[in-house]
């Protein structure tokens, strides 16, 4: 169904597909294909999805055509048509952007609304009329409280990213949301992951909804090649600097699992002479949107981040990510190798692995239900000498196991973020680990799995108990 249906087919309002067609999208993502129709229809939706399958635009078109073609009820100043919950300030501010983008032959208004920004302009914007507000649940609750939002006319309310929504402790605020929303209105919840936090959320708030799924990215996206370098931590920072410079890497978003290691792995990196930028939870907000502004528009080269801070950054066509640590999370892996290779463009994931980081490797191989390609070490790397070895190179080991507490993110109310620049990145020269593989490019010598062995979808929906410390 997804491959034969067009844009035209669907029935959206003529002034959003003159938007669709200006953005230069030619047919709908199979994530578009499946919910706008459902979403056009009136429906609850239950999607999942994660961030690089177009899911912004695929309930972005429906409301907007939903909200251009019906009058609302009762026009008021501060009292939105739509509401879209979202978790974290960067995915508001891109959220919003697309609102902007797609409605931009409308006469619709939007809002972005987060905290850890001054709440003045917030109170003024809501004085004017707002069709769709985009928010994190913290900074809405302060407005409920403050009785400087009303809710009572959402006709459609979004939960995009819930599952990272549950996972950055938000539960409780979105409860408080839903008990002031009309009882009469469309529900539509995207969620990457389901686990059974998810599933009582989802019973809870939708009625009879229906299901669309496409397959997670790690099955998908074909086009990201995969690999590892075995490499004592203490290597880690010279051998990044080596093959950014070796493989003239352009573009490169950097994970760490900790805030001091992004800090120091930026300053190592400047140190050498290739410009780099760290984001995380410690950043102020004018800092972070600075780094991801000249991250985007070429002028650094590598951005450092921590898993929270990279989430939902949506930057077109990013070749290369490295994970400088892999996450004790395997579900982090697959959100953070989701960065490059989005929307049919290819790029590559190279991840630094330390032998105490070999279980987690484990875990995602066992996650992705393939093996990732060991890479042998170019011969040019020269490891540091000892005494140039830093004191600090080894992360804090979390201190709990898989799904223990998260680090760098700011959770609940008042977490860093901000609104995104909406540069476009220049293109990067795909890049790829480069080395020669140690074993067949295929598969581990101890695995005979296929590399690019699709995942069965049916796993989307398992009642699997979630790997995220429920
Ligand atoms: P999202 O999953 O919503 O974060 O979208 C990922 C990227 O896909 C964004 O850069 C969108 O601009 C892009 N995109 C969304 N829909 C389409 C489409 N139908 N064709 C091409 N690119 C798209």
């Amino acid at each position: 169904m997804t491959t034969e249906t067009t844009f035209a087919s669907l029935g959206l309002a003529e002034p959003i597909m003159r938007a669709i067609a200006d953005a230069g999208y030619t047919t709908p993502t199979p994530i578009q294909a499946q919910a706008i129709p459902q979403v056009l229809a009136g429906g609850d939706l239950l999607a999942a999805a994660q961030t690089g399958t177009g899911k912004t635009a695929g309930f972005t078109l429906p409301i907007l055509h939903h909200l251009s073609t019906r009058a609302a009820a009762a026009p008021r100043p501060g009292r939105p048509r739509c509401l879209i919950l979202v978790p974290t300030r960067e995915l508001a501010a891109q959220v919003e952007e697309s609102v902007k983008t797609y409605g931009k032959y409308l006469s619709l208004t939007s809002m972005v609304m987060f905290g850890g920004v001054n709440i003045n302009p917030q109170l003024k914007a809501l004085k004017s009329r707002v069709d769709i507000l985009v928010a994190t649940p913290g900074r809405l609750l302060d407005h409920m409280g403050q009785k400087t939002i009303d809710l009572s006319g959402v006709e459609i309310l979004v939960l995009d990213e819930a599952d990272r929504m549950l996972d950055m402790g938000f539960i409780r605020d979105i409860k408080k949301v839903l008990a002031v929303l009309p009882r009469q209105r469309q529900n539509l919840l995207f969620s990457a992951t389901f686990s059974d936090e998810i599933r009582t959320l989802a019973n809870g708030l939708l009625h009879n909804p229906k299901s669309v799924e496409v397959a997670r990215r790690n099955t998908t996206v074909e086009v990201i090649e995969q690999s590892m370098h075995r490499v004592p931590q203490a290597h880690k920072r010279d051998l990044l600097a080596h093959l950014i410079r070796h493989h003239d890497w352009q573009q490169v978003l950097v994970f760490t699992r900790t805030k001091h290691g992004a800090n120091k792995l930026a300053e190592k990196l400047i140190k050498d002479g290739i410009t780099a930028a760290a984001i995380h939870g410690n950043k102020s907000q004018s800092a972070r949107t600075k780094a991801l502004a000249s991250f985007k528009d070429g002028s650094v080269r590598v951005l450092v981040a921590t898993d929270i801070a990279a989430r939902g950054i949506d930057i077109d066509q990013l070749p290369q990510v490295v994970n400088f640590e892999l996450p004790n999370v395997a579900e982090d892996y697959v959100h953070r190798i989701g960065r490059t290779g989005r929307a049919g463009s290819t790029g590559s994931a190279l991840s630094l692995v330390d032998d105490e980081e070999m279980s987690y490797l484990r875990d995602i191989e066992k996650l992705i239900k393939r093996s990732i390609v060991r890479v042998e070490i170019e011969p040019g790397f020269v490891p540091p000498a000892k005494a140039d070895l830093m004191s600090d190179e080894r992360p804090p080991r979390p201190p709990q196991g898989r799904g223990g507490p998260r680090q760098g993110q700011g959770a609940g109310r008042g977490q860093p973020g901000g609104r995104n620049a909406s540069g476009r990145a220049p293109q990067g020269k795909p890049a790829t680990a480069g080395a020669k593989p140690a074993a067949s490019r295929g598969a581990a010598p101890n695995s005979p799995a296929q590399p690019r062995q699709p995942r069965p979808q049916a796993a989307l929906f398992s009642s699997k108990p979630g790997t995220r410390g429920h």
